[in-house]
């Protein structure tokens, strides 16, 4: 039996799907951070539970060939990165096995299929967005940062070596500002003070910067001297909004924005494209790695003249977009109005006439426009972390039946969840590309090509869609789209799932439900049922509790 505060020697000999190191001292997994696969060290528990311990590095003995000196002053507490403190080659490694581990054993697939991992150009300074919380630091001035890891301190960031060195004069001068007018920054335990997160981007390609003060309020004092100021320090910068957020939530952006200089919106380019990206619309974060994952999925498309393509999660329509020179109907489904309204001006700038984009839900969408008798030959589906819900890979599978589906996913667990789904249906997977994207974070993007097992079984009827004879009406998709309520689909199936995948061990349904309950969650159990306890109920463990909070978070439930 280990003992908290005791020291062992021992060597680490793998990495859990978040990058930390494990050990195992008396058959028991240990898990240490900020360690590298071979080092040879003194840990020192300081956790013990029923399966496994935590431990912190007492001293390293000899360390892993893989491990060079972390080049930034706080990657040890910040949150950020991941990987600081090993080679670009081992995370690279760690990556591909990432994927490797899920598409394997979550989805039950072949894992010869997973190729080599697409390594990034840049793995400095390659991310074109910061969103930044702002708090008070230790001696009580306003200071912007990243949040420590698994917590919400803020760390102050004086260098970020991910983000566009653009971004650090406009710190600078932003937290300048705020502490010589005596703002406040927001608090969230209070719901008080009005000032939440410094956003900024920049279009790497046109050199375009936008900056974004995220606030508890309707009015920012002073705002006129601030766009002085800030456009005084970076000429660059083409757009300054506010966006109110007053709700009592860790969603970073409200709903509601106010151009206070500039147009609104900054413009990138991207595949030969221009792409005007607006504060609340998603925009990959590596532009030249996306340009590489939209070039595999391209690939593995194989689009014909006269085929029609189907880009479900699309944001601003980028994937999309760059392949509809090689179709005859291009369709975008997405549920961010703005991110919809992106899009259609960017398939109006770069004067592509065959696209169609509509705003909801990709699920009830999809539902829709196979009711509208739309074919489609290929479908891209490139939903957020939590994946997509087995009704809309039911609808794919069933009603569009399409010969080719590319799955783009940035979380291999939840991609493997939805793969085993699809094989069921009938897909399987043919190729499996990881592609780096965020370098030295734990995070990583994979493009799936799958196709029907049975190509043929397919009718294949070109139907067109729009005003006119012989086509389909659909005009008034998008106004039902906008009515479409997305309802939180996270189930207790798929908190359950993740956590055993993550941690390793089981959580029962009440479990999730007293977290919830404590959370102030809304609960959807039946009004009528009768509980019969045999037992007094349970309480779940500070472990259980953390793991379901981390599904929550993962689902973004809270
Ligand atoms: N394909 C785009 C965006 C991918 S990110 C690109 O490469 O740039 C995932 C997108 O899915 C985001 O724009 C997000 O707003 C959108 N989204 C999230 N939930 C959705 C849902 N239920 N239905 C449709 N789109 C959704």
């Amino acid at each position: 039996m280990l003992n908290k505060n005791q020291i062992y020697k021992t060597e680490i000999t793998g990495l859990t799907s978040e990058g930390n190191g494990v050990c195992h001292i008396d058959s028991m997994a240990v898990f240490v951070p900020n360690t590298a696969v071979g080092d040879i060290l003194n840990v020192r528990i300081v956790k013990v539970l029923k399966k496994y311990a935590f431990g912190i590095v007492e001293n390293i003995i000899t360390p892993s060939s893989d491990r060079i000196t972390s080049d930034c002053p706080i990657s040890l507490k910040c949150g950020g990165c991941m990987f600081r403190h090993i080679s670009y080659e081992a995370e690279l490694k760690f990556k591909h096995q990432r994927v490797y581990d899920a598409i394997t054993r979550i989805g039950g697939i072949d894992g010869s299929l997973v190729g080599e991992i697409i390594p990034s150009d840049r793995i400095m300074a390659y991310r074109n967005k910061a969103q930044l919380p702002i708090a008070y630091d230790k001696n009580g001035n306003i200071t912007v940062g990243f949040f420590a890891q698994r917590s919400h301190r803020v760390i102050s960031v004086d260098n970020c070596l991910l983000h566009s060195e653009a971004f650090n004069p406009i710190i600078d001068c932003f937290t300048d500002f705020a502490n010589e007018y005596k703002l406040t920054p927001y608090d969230e335990k209070s719901h008080s003070g009005l000032l939440r997160h410094l956003y900024m981007r920049h279009a790497m390609e046109t050199d375009e910067i936008m900056v974004c003060i995220i606030i508890n309020g309707k009015k920012l004092p002073h705002e006129n001297e601030l766009c002085e100021r800030l456009i005084a320090v970076e000429n660059r910068i083409k757009t300054i909004v506010i966006n109110i957020n007053c709700d009592k939530t860790n969603v970073i952006t409200g709903k509601e924005c106010r151009t206070i200089f500039g147009s609104g919106y900054i413009t990138d380019k991207l595949c030969g494209l221009s792409f005007r990206i607006s504060p609340l619309s998603f925009y990959q974060v590596n532009r030249s790695q996306a340009e590489k994952l939209y070039t595999i999925a391209r690939d593995f498309a194989e689009l014909k003249p006269d085929e029609t393509l189907l880009d479900l999660y699309c944001g601003t329509g980028t994937i999309g977009l760059t392949m509809a020179d090689s179709v005859k109907r291009l369709y975008g489904v997405e549920i961010i109005p703005q991110a919809i309204e992106d899009a259609k001006i960017n398939a109006e700038i770069n004067n592509i006439k065959n696209a169609e984009f509509f705003c909801g839900d990709a699920s009830l969408a999809a539902e829709k426009l196979a009711q509208q008798g739309i074919k489609a030959d290929c479908i891209i589906i490139d939903p957020p972390r939590k994946g997509c819900d087995s009704t809309l890979i039911n609808t794919i599978s069933e009603k569009f039946s399409p010969p080719r589906v590319i799955y783009i996913s940035c979380d291999p667990a939840t991609l493997a969840r939805d793969l085993k789904i699809f094989n069921e249906l009938g897909y399987s997977a043919f190729k499996v590309i990881p592609v780096d994207l965020f370098p030295r974070t734990g995070h990583v993007e994979t493009v799936v090509l799958l196709s029907h097992k049975k190509p043929d079984g397919h009718i294949n009827v070109k139907v067109e869609f729009g005003e006119g004879e012989g086509k389909v009406p659909l005009d008034n998709i998008a106004k039902r789209a906008e009515e479409y309520k997305p309802k939180e689909r996270v189930t207790y199936k798929m908190i359950k799932e993740y956590i055993e995948a993550k941690y390793g061990f089981k959580v029962h349904t009440a479990y999730i439900a007293e977290v919830k309950r404590d959370l102030g969650l809304p609960m959807y159990d039946a009004p009528n049922a009768v509980e019969e306890l045999k037992q007094p109920r349970k309480h779940p463990t500070a472990e259980k509790v953390e793991a379901i909070k981390d599904a929550l978070k993962h689902f973004e439930v809270i």
